[in-house]
């Protein structure tokens, strides 16, 4: 029995949206093909809250983090990052010879709208990168409040990696005003691995004729101009698989659940998670801004100095057929990550803490 993942990516798949990925090949410039893509456009738009366009990827989410930066940069970007995540935007800038600075923060503190404001008053800078949701810390950033900072810098293209919260914790695309918000597939949207998704600004979308080196695969207004030319398809053979399975996932998502609904039953977990998290160990990042679709824990139980054995733990969880995350970069051995995302309910979260008690013998 294959384990039940906690794991922050993938996440649990369905079986009835894994056996839509068993369906017959068909031509990528049909009719057909536009459809699904025209109704995963539309599906998704409701789940971002978002009139601008939706863009695809055949490459998970850090293809479309390459894309986005190289293609809106046209001066200097500013690349905020409180953990692994955003350093990896910083490290994909510096990779494409795009000129960037990083502004970090403390591991477990969010990025900040002074941040933001600091950096962007000296008039350096074209484009931001946010992390929404940084899997790594378990922080979610105040972008509400950096949406108000953005107001003072019109000419800025803003650039978000919501890779482990669409879908999972609401983001209002277009009342932040944010240009490239981006995910993939195998997080909150609980879809196998392999593709990504972003909905992009015109602003943006303008700001990419003046950034001439934006690549080919990854470049977002070539990407964008398909969906005219093409009327909604993939400039290259998409996997159609996948957008079998993505597409049958939004109409679950939009239709059967609700996106509120989902996003209900995501704070719920989470809540629980924490809960429970502070009965027996301690959350990780600063309590103001804690993630919604995984809780990062301290690894080390509570009145205890010693760190707990994350593979021992989960060694002990597989006999159970359950797995969870252990720490992402300097924080492996120090934390563990349960995640509440995609498919999990409250049952699930239940199973599982009850599940790392028993086995630790807390
Ligand atoms: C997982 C993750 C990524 C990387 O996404 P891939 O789809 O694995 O390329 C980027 N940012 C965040 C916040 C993530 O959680």
């Amino acid at each position: 029995m294959a384990l039940k993942l906690f794991i922050p990516g993938p996440t649990v798949v369905t079986e009835d949206i894994l056996a839509e990925m068993c369906g017959p090949m068909m031509a990528h410039r049909s009719a057909k093909a536009t459809e699904i893509q025209k109704r995963i456009s539309e599906n998704m738009q409701r789940v971002l809250y978002t009139q601008n366009r939706i863009l695809l990827s055949t490459s998970s989410g850090s293809g479309l983090m390459e894309g986005a930066i190289r293609s809106c940069t046209a001066k200097r970007a500013a690349v905020f990052s409180c953990g692994a995540f955003g350093d990896k935007w910083f490290k994909i800038a510096q990779m494409s010879g795009i000129a960037s600075d990083l502004f970090s923060s403390t591991p477990g503190e969010p990025t900040t709208p002074e941040m933001v404001d600091a950096a962007l008053s000296t008039g350096k800078y074209d484009v931001i990168t946010v992390t929404h949701n940084e899997t790594s810390t378990g922080v979610q950033n105040p972008v509400e409040e950096i949406a108000e900072v953005m107001k003072k810098y019109p000419d800025v293209v803003w650039l978000v990696d919501g890779v482990s919260s669409v879908a999972g914790a609401k983001i209002e695309t277009d009342k932040l005003g944010i240009d490239v918000l981006l995910t993939s597939t195998q997080k909150a949207l609980a879809v196998p691995p392999g593709m990504s998704l972003c909905a992009m600004s015109r602003k943006a979308y303008e700001r990419t004729a003046a950034v001439p080196h934006r690549g080919l695969y990854f470049d977002l207004r070539t990407l964008w101009d398909f969906i005219d030319e093409k009327n909604y398809q993939y400039t290259s053979t998409p996997c159609l698989s996948l957008m079998y399975a993505l597409d049958k996932q939004l109409q679950h998502i939009v239709h059967e659940e609700g996106v509120e609904a989902r996003f209900a039953r995501h704070e719920q977990c989470a809540a629980f998670t924490r809960a429970w998290a502070d009965e027996y160990f301690r959350v990780y990042p600063n309590r103001r801004y804690l993630s919604k679709t995984l809780t990062v824990i301290d690894a080390r139980p509570r009145g205890c100095a010693d760190y707990i054995s994350i593979p021992k733990l989960n060694e002990g969880l597989a006999t159970l057929n359950l797995q969870l995350g252990n720490g992402y970069g300097a924080l492996k051995d120090k934390t563990f990550r349960i995640a509440h995302m995609g498919e999990l309910c409250l049952e699930d979260m239940k199973e599982i803490t009850a599940a790392v008690v028993q086995v630790l013998k807390l």
